[in-house]
């Protein structure tokens, strides 16, 4: 019992680890350039990003830039206003790979991201990653618990990233005018994400919380970041696209 509680304990950490390096490298300094980072803490966000997600780095940017091109509009790839939110929740991880899967869409949408020579060798091999990820958690729990962790923080990370697109696009408030919404509890869940209404209206600020009583967790990584020398952001105060408040 206690060890398959410590399993679970081991998947939500390493879910949050997952959600803090989506959100801070590939969301806010890939997608948005909202924050640049040190070459070091780039090649490591890189290997955490590949251990814990399998995600390739210039996908997910293409596909998250055509959703802020075509926000709830034809061409969003994975918008609950066009499609339901159930479509969305349930089946984010389809409609992301159908867009990531599309060579046009990242040809355009990441042409700053071209692939290196580490994307060639490890990185755009994203079962490798994955595997080496359960193999060090294999090593460190036994297999059992290993797949107890690794299930939990697989359906912990998809279930948390669909609700950013599905509810974080149709339930919670509006203070700028935009199709996104602000949920603090959602933020609370995966760094910071969940203020998605604050993130639509300022995409390149590189703190998703806007006012005092909002909560970012996200960016007390960036913040700590910052402090050591290893990031800087690009603008000290939200930068609004459409500068009014609701
Ligand atoms: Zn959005
Ligand atoms: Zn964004």
């Amino acid at each position: 019992m206690l060890h398959a509680l410590v399993a679970v304990l081991v998947g939500l950490a390493i879910c949050q680890l997952a959600n803090l390096v989506t959100t801070v490298f590939l969301h806010r300094a890939l997608s948005h350039r909202a924050l640049t980072l040190s070459p070091g803490i780039t090649f490591a966000f890189r290997v955490v990003t590949w251990l814990s997600t399998g995600i390739r780095p210039r996908q997910w940017v293409a596909v998250h830039r055509k959703h802020h091109a075509f926000t709830d509009v034809e061409g969003d790839p994975h918008s609950p206003v066009i499609l339901g939110y159930a479509k969305v929740q349930l089946g984010n991880v389809g409609l992301y790979r159908k867009a990531a899967k599309d060579e046009a869409v990242v040809a355009r949408y990441a042409r700053d991201l071209p692939a290196d020579r580490w994307d060639r060798v490890l990185f755009d091999h994203a079962l490798i990653g994955l595997g080496i990820g359960t193999a060090l958690l294999w090593l460190i729990l036994g297999w059992q618990w290993a797949l107890l962790a690794g299930g939990v923080h697989m359906a912990s990370y998809l279930g948390l990233s669909a609700s950013v697109n599905a509810i974080g696009h149709t339930w919670g408030r509006r203070r700028y005018d935009n199709p996104a919404r602000n949920n603090q509890w959602l933020a609370w869940l995966t760094a910071g994400e969940g203020l998605h209404n604050n993130h639509h209206a300022a995409p390149t600020f590189a703190r998703l919380a806007h006012m005092a009583r909002e909560i970012d967790p996200g960016w007390w990584l960036v913040r700590l970041l910052v402090g050591r020398g290893w990031a800087s952001v690009r603008h000290e105060e939200a930068k609004l696209k459409v500068p009014s408040a609701a």
